[in-house]
């Protein structure tokens, strides 16, 4: 059965992974952006501030991952300390998102409130840790885990920066981001199983 799943998968690069794998480029051009319109004058810093903390109503922390002239120099320089294949380091990524500045403390609070937020679809999970593994909040939080039963969902906590490395990593389409996702459902994954035999 998890074989039929990562086939599905892998056929299907939705809009959210491919916006996932361009997160980049929407971090460099925003980020860059934002410091000449301030630079510039065009904008105050207050004026930031607060829509930054008003995005989190909607998306939670994504300014600071997104969208942040600051947030793109940390992820530029403690960037290659993501977790491992075992989930073992991402300690600065961690660190920095939880001292952040006014607008990460902000959005940070409204990670378990915002419109937009990593849900699960129990029935399409299969407990393979994928999720966990490339999360710096699972890493550094052993209290959070997508699938361990008991533990408090990564995405939800103070410190999720909405990288959406979670979803990128689920072989099973099994999270989502507020309405957009890669969902593979029952009915297909029956189908496909079916047509194969
Ligand atoms: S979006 Fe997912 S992978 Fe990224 S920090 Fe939040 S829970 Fe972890
Ligand atoms: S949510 Fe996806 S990646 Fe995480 S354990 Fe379930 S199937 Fe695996």
């Amino acid at each position: 059965m998890k074989t039929n799943l990562k086939v599905k998968s892998s056929q299907k690069k939705c809009l959210l992974k491919k916006m996932i794998s361009w997160r980049r480029i929407f971090q460099v051009a925003f980020g860059v952006g934002l410091f000449l319109v301030i630079q510039y004058g065009y904008l105050g810093l207050g004026t930031v501030v607060v829509a930054g903390s008003v995005l989190g109503i909607f998306l939670g922390k994504f300014f600071c991952r997104w969208m942040c002239p600051m947030g793109l120099v940390m992820d530029l320089m403690v960037g290659a300390d993501q977790p491992d294949a075992g989930g073992r380091s991402g300690a600065s990524l961690y660190m920095y998102y939880k001292l952040g500045c006014p607008i990460a403390w902000i959005s940070g609070l409204l990670n378990g409130l915002s419109l937009f937020r990593v849900r699960k679809s129990q029935d399409d999970c299969v407990n393979c840790g994928k999720c966990d593994s490339a999360c710096y909040v699972t890493a550094n939080n052993h209290a959070t885990s997508f699938f361990e039963e008991g533990k408090i969902n990564p995405s939800e906590t103070y410190t999720c920066s909405r990288c959406l490395a979670c979803i990128d990593a689920c072989p099973t389409g099994a999270l989502s981001f507020g309405v957009l996702g890669c969902k593979i459902t029952r009915a297909e994954t029956i189908s496909t199983m079916q047509d194969k035999s």
